[in-house]
């Protein structure tokens, strides 16, 4: 069997590599010459732990490969995905031109019967908007050709995407053909071994499912960091809280941890276009609206607890940064709430000096020379006023006290994540702010 996987960012490399990993044999297409050259070269353009090794493996074997021509590569396949970005338009809605014009090529070059499967995050009847296209193609051809069209979204996490692919909760398709449900059943059956559902549905709900699923998770972050606000003010713990109300299985443990606002390029974008598809069809989405307005105000509670910390005078202040990605495990910057943070820390006048273990390189790229990088964690802490935990990588998890304490000028520390207990800072001789509890000074 053969397959394409258009668009070689996150969800296509490793959708394409699993793939590969099965038996089948995939091309990955992307218009980035570069990327395919690194690719080819066996070089992973993105951190994402253990594709690395698993693309060599497949590459070696002959089944896993790279190219800039959807043309070249889409001889013999049988099923083709689209994997390219769907980035917000400037009213926030998802833009299809990648995709449409993707859809457009596979419509010019298909040679037999293929099935156009949509797997980038796409707003309802954009399936619909692909048969259009590649139809469109055809027709200008002269050609009678015959394809199906299925929406396949992707739910893989990054920094977890390898095992979320190889061991899906579930696997979602909407199509309303019979020929394509067959050889999609084909494709997914060696990662539905431990019984994980494949759920077939028409095509438009298998679209809605996506941003449910990801409005839903966005929700239930700015629910959580809204109520860890109110906690604050009126004394109480949000983690304590957390867990009360997580043994509840009606609530559900996961999700519910308060911070400093949700990022990355998929939560953001996708709650912006599902609000935007509720005003198009005049049924508007009031949750959403307020779940977009807690996170962009809770990006900048950090900022607000410096400032308030330091008597609104950040002038020349010191500010160590640890963790710079949306998440740990991913160099991925894309709305990564440290931007917001530092941004805000810059224009009060802060110096910052920033450490992430794998996100630096694209940080640089996005903060370029308004930021101080460093080698490792504590060359950050040098003469620090403060120090700003963003980003829950796990080497931050445990500290070394004395050698902090050396290295910074004042010994405060603002976790964005809480992933420290107050009363060992406490103990530690630090002052502690967190989210969603009480902000502790040192035992005298
Ligand atoms: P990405 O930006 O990392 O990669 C997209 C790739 O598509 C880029 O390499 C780009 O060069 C390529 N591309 C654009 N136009 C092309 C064309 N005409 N032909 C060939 N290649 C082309 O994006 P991503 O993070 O992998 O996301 C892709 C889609 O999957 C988006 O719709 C996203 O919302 C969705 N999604 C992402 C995640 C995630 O965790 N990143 C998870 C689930 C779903």
């Amino acid at each position: 069997m053969k397959i394409a996987v258009i668009g070689t960012g996150y969800v296509g490399l490793v959708s394409g590599t699993c793939f590969a990993e099965t038996g089948i044999t995939v091309t990955c297409v992307d218009i980035d010459k570069s990327k395919i050259d690194r690719l080819n070269n066996g070089e992973i353009p993105i951190y994402e732990p253990g594709l690395e090794r698993l693309v060599n493996k497949n590459i070696e074997t002959g089944r896993l490969l790279f190219s800039t021509s959807l043309e070249e590569s889409i001889t013999d396949c049988e099923a083709i995905f689209i994997a390219v970005g769907t980035p917000p338009d400037e009213d926030g809605s998802a833009d299809l031109k990648y995709v449409l014009s993707v859809a457009a090529e596979i419509g010019q070059y298909m040679k037999d019967y293929l099935v156009v499967i949509t797997k980038s995050t796409v707003p309802i009847n954009t399936a619909e908007r692909v048969r259009v296209a590649v139809q469109a193609e055809l027709t200008k051809r002269g050609s009678d050709l015959e394809f199906d069209v299925a929406s396949n979204p992707e739910f893989l996490k990054e920094g977890a995407a390898i095992n979320d692919f190889l061991k899906p909760d579930r696997i979602i398709v909407g199509t309303d053909s019979e020929r394509a449900i067959k050889m999609i059943q084909r494709l997914y059956k060696p990662f539905l071994l431990n019984n994980h559902p494949l759920i077939f549905m028409d095509i438009r709900s298998a679209e809605m499912t996506k941003y449910a699923a990801n409005a839903m998770l966005a929700t239930k972050i700015s629910f959580m960091n809204e109520i860890a606000n109110l906690c604050e003010i009126v004394g109480a713990d949000v983690n304590m809280v957390r867990q009360g109300i997580g043994s509840d299985s009606r609530i559900g443990n996961k999700f519910i941890y308060a911070g400093a606002g949700y990022g990355g390029s998929c939560f953001p974008k996708d709650v912006k276009a599902l609000v935007k598809t509720g005003l198009e069809y005049h049924s508007p989405l009031r949750i959403l609206q307020s779940v977009e307005e807690a996170n962009e105000h809770q990006k900048s509670v950090i900022a607000l607890k410096l400032m308030a910390h330091f008597d609104g005078d950040m002038k020349g202040k010191k500010v160590a940064i640890w963790g710079l990605s949306f998440k740990p495990e991913t160099d991925d910057m894309r709305e990564a709430p440290s931007l917001v943070i530092i941004d805000n820390l810059l224009k009060a006048g802060a110096i910052i000096k920033a450490f992430d273990p794998v996100a630096m390189k694209e940080a640089e790229r996005m903060l370029n020379s308004s930021v101080e990088f460093c080698a490792n964690k504590y060359d950050a802490l040098v003469d620090a006023d403060a120090l700003v935990v963003i980003t829950e990588w796990s080497e931050f998890r445990i500290l070394n006290y004395p050698q902090m304490k050396e290295l910074m000028k004042e010994t405060v520390i603002f976790d964005g994540r809480n992933i420290y207990e107050p009363t060992e800072m406490q103990e530690n001789g630090f002052s502690y702010y967190s989210i969603g509890r009480k902000p502790v000074i040192p035992n005298s």
